[in-house]
């Protein structure tokens, strides 16, 4: 009966930290912008999401804790509308609009620069504008039910929150001041990419960003607490018959690089290593569902237990294949 009661109060809790999240207003991350942000696609729903969607509809994560909590099942995907997947509140109507339009609309050609800046300037903006609402919604959730989290729950709930307050406050700042930069002096020199085009619609969308350390990650950071931590982005765009691939990162972060410098789409194990990439690197993974509805039970938790995590997990390359 007690366990039930708490149960009640942190779902209520949930709920109530759930709305008043829809509920708060962002300001555009563009520097000096005082608009408000709308709500942007990480991911073109026109040609890329709605190439791997079937009714309008595209597997992806749930974003609502309420849900996670509430069902005991755990399936971290599902179908959902392609309008309501990968959106991010990052920049007002204006700037979403000016900044992203050379690559929109199937316009992208990804052998020049400025477009694999884009993919970065747009996954770093996903990745900021997502942890900045994570930061107040847990903040929320702490301060509104902390009391019925379990010693070790707490414990594990504030460590985490203070991963996101340290990006959010330290490591992103730094980031979006180098892109604001290079885009305003068109510096394309001052990233580095690998990107190429598979001529088929590979069935799975992502953009994400992460560290090249990938399960080393944590360790480095405890030796090198003071610098800013090294990212890049990776983006999977499908079309009707090809998908784009870019790996972007910012050219002084070259030296931890050299491991995406050299993937080439002619590899053997080319399939595995996107795969690795877009499901346990990438919160932001949207899937068709016929492909997804293919694999099993088993191999759906396998796939969940590296989704999400803060490090990489060892042994992400042998996940089963969900690319087509
Ligand atoms: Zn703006």
């Amino acid at each position: 009966m007690r366990e039930l009661q708490r149960k009640k109060k942190i779902l209520a809790g949930l709920g109530k930290a759930e709305k008043a999240a829809k509920r708060r207003k962002y300001k555009c991350i563009v520097p000096e912008c005082n608009e408000d942000s709308i709500k942007s696609h990480s991911q073109q729903k026109k040609h890329q999401l709605e190439s791997i969607s079937e009714d309008s509809q595209v597997v992806a994560m749930k974003k609502s804790l309420y849900d996670v909590f509430n069902r005991d099942v755990n399936e971290l995907l599902k179908e959902l509308p392609i309008g309501e997947v990968s959106r991010f509140s990052g920049y007002c109507n204006q700037h979403d609009t000016s900044i992203f339009s050379p690559i929109e609309n199937g316009n992208i050609d990804i052998q020049k620069a400025e477009h694999n800046f884009l993919l970065l300037l747009r996954a770093i903006s996903h990745e900021y504008a997502t942890k900045r609402g994570m930061y107040d919604r847990q903040k929320d959730i702490l301060f509104k039910i902390g009391e019925y989290f379990s010693y070790e729950g707490r414990r594990n709930y504030e460590a985490s929150l203070a991963g996101v307050k340290y990006y959010v406050e330290k490591d992103a700042p730094y980031y979006l001041s180098r892109v604001f930069r290079i885009l305003e002096s068109k510096k394309w020199s001052e990233i580095s990419f690998n990107s190429f085009v598979i001529e088929r619609n590979l069935g799975v969308s992502s953009t994400t960003c992460f560290s090249p350390f990938r399960e080393n990650h944590s360790e480095w950071m405890r030796e090198n607490f003071d610098k800013v931590q090294p990212f890049l982005s990776f983006s999977l765009l499908p079309e009707s018959n090809r998908t784009t691939i870019a790996f972007v990162w910012l050219s002084e972060f070259d030296d931890h690089c050299n491991e995406f410098k050299e993937i080439c789409k002619d590899q053997e194990n080319i399939l595995n290593i996107l795969n690795t990439y877009a499901l346990c690197e990438s919160e932001d993974v949207c899937i068709k569902p016929s492909v997804w509805g293919k694999l099993s039970k088993n191999q759906r938790s396998e796939i969940y237990r590296h989704m999400g995590g803060r490090d990489s997990l060892p042994g992400a390359e042998h996940i089963p294949l969900v690319l087509e």
